[in-house]
């Protein structure tokens, strides 16, 4: 089984909590330490006991709580080379691994697939997470989705995945217009109509759960992302169930099996 709850998910912050097998991941570290710290509480879990904080690109809302995260605590941080320079000045006395996208690391009692998602920063991931055969694909901060993305979420279980605006909310946010332009560019973020697209594409019966995230608290709304979604679950006749990751307070754990 894999359990995933979140933490936080938004352009304010973003932090995810992954585990199985007795392993236990964080996906980004975008808010406060001490949010971060009393999320893990929530989730029954303390620092010590992650085996890896994976960081899918450098922007602030999936960094910021880092610096002060590995100060009390030995973080063991897997990203990109790239990232790792990045990082390497905030977290001085975490121990870095690098990741290749396509290549499969294994990490405690996960594989761990990152992947090349289009989007404005160093070099952004994404990451399928396998587990005792359960599979979960994790999808966020992309403009488009890309080749291959498909095949490798082929037979997922569950889904977390970027929903970030509606266009007519986007449209009407009073937002410059360079800012408009680069959210629905390709290194932008996924809407909730291209959210729905790559479903269609990888649609399976047995993928039980959906988790919608990164939803903007100015251009959509979780009733909007969720909506949509559910449109194109129903057109697909498929009973998966659907959640939408909370902004600023955690969503509890999603247990997902085969
Ligand atoms: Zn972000
Ligand atoms: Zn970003």
């Amino acid at each position: 089984m894999i359990r995933i709850s979140t933490l936080a998910s938004s352009s304010k912050g973003n932090a995810t909590v992954i585990s199985g097998g007795g392993t236990h991941l964080l996906v980004d570290a975008g808010i406060s330490a001490t949010r971060i710290r009393r999320g893990l509480e929530e989730c029954g879990l303390c620092v010590r006991q992650l085996s890896g904080l994976l960081f899918t690109h450098e922007h602030t809302d999936h960094t910021c709580g880092l610096g002060v995260l590995s100060k009390k605590d030995n973080l063991h941080i897997y990203c990109t080379r790239y990232l790792g320079q990045d990082l390497r000045p905030t977290a001085p006395s975490a121990t870095f691994s690098y990741i290749e996208p396509g290549s499969r690391v294994q990490i405690g009692a996960f594989q761990v697939t990152p992947f090349q998602v289009s989007h404005d920063a160093t070099d952004p991931v994404g990451y399928l997470f396998e587990c005792d055969g359960v599979k979960l694909g994790y999808i966020t901060d992309t403009g488009r989705i890309m080749r291959g993305m498909d095949n490798l979420m082929q037979g997922v279980h569950a889904l977390y995945l970027e929903s970030n605006y509606d266009h007519g909310m986007l449209y009407n946010s009073g937002r410059p217009m360079h800012l408009i332009e680069r959210i629905e560019s390709n290194f932008g973020h996924l809407s909730n109509e291209q959210a729905g697209e790559f479903v269609r594409q990888i649609a399976h019966p047995d993928l039980q759960h959906i988790i919608l995230a990164h939803i903007s608290q100015d251009c959509n709304t979780p009733d909007k992302a969720r909506c949509a979604m559910q449109q194109t679950l129903d057109e697909l006749c498929l009973n998966t169930n659907l959640h939408c990751a909370p902004a600023a307070y955690r969503l509890p754990w999603i247990n997902v099996t085969t």
